[in-house]
């Protein structure tokens, strides 16, 4: 339906529609039959049935207004005046029975047309037999006559009989002029016309009056021809299979009319003394007819609908596999190429015609037939196939790397093989480039790896010598003054930073070559612990700081306690280092569940997120290399391997200006002895 027009709009729509209905009610009246002045094909139930449908609901009062006038106009008595009041009550029953059964009819055929996803014409023209023509007649009817009867216009002896005519009039009206004038688009498209479709529809409308002419016996031949009138039905079906549905409704609303008005007229087979008679006999012939022809065109319609629909789904799926950007083809049982795209052609290098030339076995390399067996045992047992990387060949001979995936499919009873075919050239070299580049990476670490272990070796006997014999000159040297005292702690110094900075590099490189064994065993915490406070002790007094260090640590781990204490120690001497003017360092253990958290906590200037993935990087000092701070670099990124290698977790969590926390988290077992069971100390958090 259209959208609501403005209200002027509405208004004159409302008033167009009712002077069209007063103007063919008043042409109806033309052929009106007594005793009820009632019309045997009343043009005007079509006419509203296809307003409301084409414009909507809101047209209703025209239908009103239309009926009223036309009612009025039909049994006032102009003379006398004297039926006013008559005349109004009738043409008001008129208007309301015609408003009330067009709405009830048209709400009825949306709303079961629209019920159905996809309405068809024959279901259209089912609920518009059923309820614009049957029902609705049947509505009008009963108002109208009883309307008539109610103002005396007709006796009550004469109510079925006028009740039949009226209710066949409706019901032929809607049955010849709404699919008509459903189509009245079809009648603005003039493009189906040409000359000789014009001078054929000039013949076929000759032949159809003839026979109609011959029919009725009103060809002045001389000889007594009469046809039964039902010869027209096999010329209204060639209509049904020629011309377009507008067309042939023309010719069966010519026919219908042309029998009608004979009929009235008192010719023809169906001429009878009682008009009436003569009316209904007449309907009763022309309505299977016009019901045949309607539903073979409804019909005709419908399957037009479904093969286009057919059709253009067929020309999206054909533009689908042609503009696809990946290979596909069809191909026999035996390999024979049936059909492919472009781009499976220009895989091959070749044109479409070209490769239809080819089988499926001339552009798979040898190399491929066991592997194509297996797929093709796959297409048999599940039927499908890949996806499975294989080489086509090419044109010129060469290889060109694609993906295949596949299906069986069966066609006209045959079955044939759906493949699609990517080119995988890019992802191939790719993924060759991406391996080499790996290969060259782990070549470098490794070359790397060796070159610093080689060196720290090599460093470290020299050193160990100046160390020894630094040692060795302080022991000897009796009363050194102070300025060699202090040169020989230089050298021990600068010596000892060396060394732990080799030791360290050592470590690591052995962790990254892979040559670091760690021992995991039963171990105690405590003696670890222990061991790290003796270690950590004098530095700590030597800065001024407090040393806080937890004292519930009878725990077991199972742990290699020389790589642990390595870990702990670097922790320590980091919060001894990076830490306050008179500040504190604090080891503190925490328990849940199984798992022992040891931290260790300063009051340093803290660390940055931005900071904290780097300082686990090799030779990464965050900004502490510009401070007087001695270092390498190396501790955490040291710890962290040996972690790894430990399985043990490590983090740290920190603020700038509010200290760092560098903690480690350990399993815990029991004591392995068989006397006393794991312990299940709860450890207080070292406050
Ligand atoms: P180094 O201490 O020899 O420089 P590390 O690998 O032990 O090397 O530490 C890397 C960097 O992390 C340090 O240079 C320092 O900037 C930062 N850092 C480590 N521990 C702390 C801490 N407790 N507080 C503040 N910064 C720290």
């Amino acid at each position: 339906m259209n959208e609501k027009p403005g209200f002027f709009r509405r208004i004159i729509e409302i008033a167009l529609l009712a002077s069209v209905y007063f103007a063919t009610a008043q042409l109806g009246q033309v052929f009106a039959i007594p005793p009820g002045n009632v019309t045997p094909v009343w043009v005007p139930s079509g006419l509203i049935i296809a307003a409301l449908l084409l414009r909507g609901y809101w047209l209703w009062p025209g239908i009103f207004l239309g009926a009223f006038f036309g009612n009025v106009c039909a049994y006032f008595d102009f003379e006398n005046m004297s039926n006013i009041a008559e005349s109004a009550f009738s043409g008001s029953m008129n208007g309301m029975g015609d408003a009330l059964c067009a709405l009830a009819a048209v709400w009825l055929i949306k709303r079961f047309t629209l019920r159905v996803k996809q309405p068809t014409q024959v279901r259209q023209l089912t609920y518009l037999t059923l309820f614009g023509s049957i029902m609705a007649g049947t509505i009008s009817a009963v108002f109208g006559v009883s309307g008539l009867m109610l103002s005396d216009f007709i006796a009550a002896n004469d109510y079925w009989s006028v009740f039949i005519t009226w209710w066949v009039g409706d019901s032929a009206g809607v049955l010849l002029f709404t699919p008509l004038l459903l189509r009245w688009r079809a009648w603005q498209s003039w493009q189906w016309f040409k000359l000789l479709t014009l001078i054929e529809l000039l013949f076929f409308t000759a032949l159809l009056l003839l026979t109609i002419m011959f029919s009725l016996g009103l060809l002045p031949t001389g000889l007594d021809l009469r046809f039964p009138p039902a010869v027209v039905l096999p010329i209204l079906l060639l209509s049904v299979f020629r011309y377009p549905y507008h067309i042939t409704l023309a010719f069966v609303l010519l026919t219908a009319t042309l029998l009608l008005l004979t009929t009235v007229e008192g010719l023809g087979t169906f001429a009878n003394q009682d008009q009436n008679t003569a009316l209904l006999q007449i309907q009763m012939f022309l309505f299977p007819l016009v019901l045949t022809i309607l539903f073979l065109l409804a019909n005709r319609e419908d399957r037009l609908a479904t093969s286009r629909a057919l059709e253009e789904s067929r020309e999206y799926n054909r533009t689908l596999f042609e503009e696809l950007p990946l290979g596909l083809a069809l191909c026999d049982m035996s390999g024979r190429l049936i059909d492919v795209n472009q781009e499976y052609a220009d895989i091959l290098g070749r044109s479409i015609k070209d490769t239809l030339q080819l089988t499926y076995w001339q552009i798979t390399p040898e190399k491929y037939a066991a592997k194509e067996d297996e797929q093709l045992q796959s297409l048999t047992e599940t039927g499908r196939y890949g996806p499975y990387d294989k080489e086509y060949l090419h044109k010129d001979g060469l290889f060109v790397p694609v993906r295949l995936t596949g299906r069986l499919i069966t066609i006209n009873g045959q079955q044939y093989i759906w493949s699609s075919v990517e080119d995988i050239t890019v992802e191939k070299e790719t993924q060759r480039n991406l391996e080499l580049a790996r290969k060259q990476a782990i070549e470098a670490n490794r070359a790397k790896t060796v070159f610093l272990s080689s060196i720290s070796h090599e460093l470290r006997t020299p050193l160990n010598a100046i160390l020894g014999f630094t040692q060795y000159l302080e022991s000897i040297s009796e009363n050194p003054d102070a300025r060699q005292k202090k040169a020989l702690g230089e050298i021990r110094n600068g010596g000892e930073h060396l060394l732990h900075l080799i030791n360290e590099l050592l470590d690591l490189t052995q962790i990254e070559a892979g040559k670091l064994i760690v021992n995991p065993q039963p171990t105690p915490l405590k003696p670890v612990i222990a061991d790290c406070y003796n270690f950590i002790e004098h530095s700590a007094t030597a800065n001024n700081l407090e040393l806080i260090f937890e004292q519930k640590i009878d725990y077991w781990v199972n742990t290699d306690a020389l790589r642990l204490k390595q870990i702990l120690l670097n922790f320590l001497s980091n919060a001894v280092k990076y830490n306050s003017e008179r500040g504190r360092v604090e080891l503190a253990c925490t328990q849940k569940n199984n798992l022992l958290r040891i931290s260790v906590y300063d009051t340093g200037p803290g660390i940055d997120q931005n900071t904290m993935a780097s300082i686990v990087k090799p030779f990464e000092r965050a900004g502490a290399e510009k401070s007087a701070i001695q270092g390498t670099g190396i501790g955490l990124a040291l710890c962290k391997q040996l972690a790894s290698l430990l399985n043990i977790e490590i983090g740290v969590n920190s603020e700038p200006g509010s200290g760092s926390e560098f903690w480690l988290d350990l399993e815990l077992i029991g004591e392995p002895t068989e006397a006393s069971p794991p312990k299940a100390t709860t450890v207080e958090p070292a406050g």
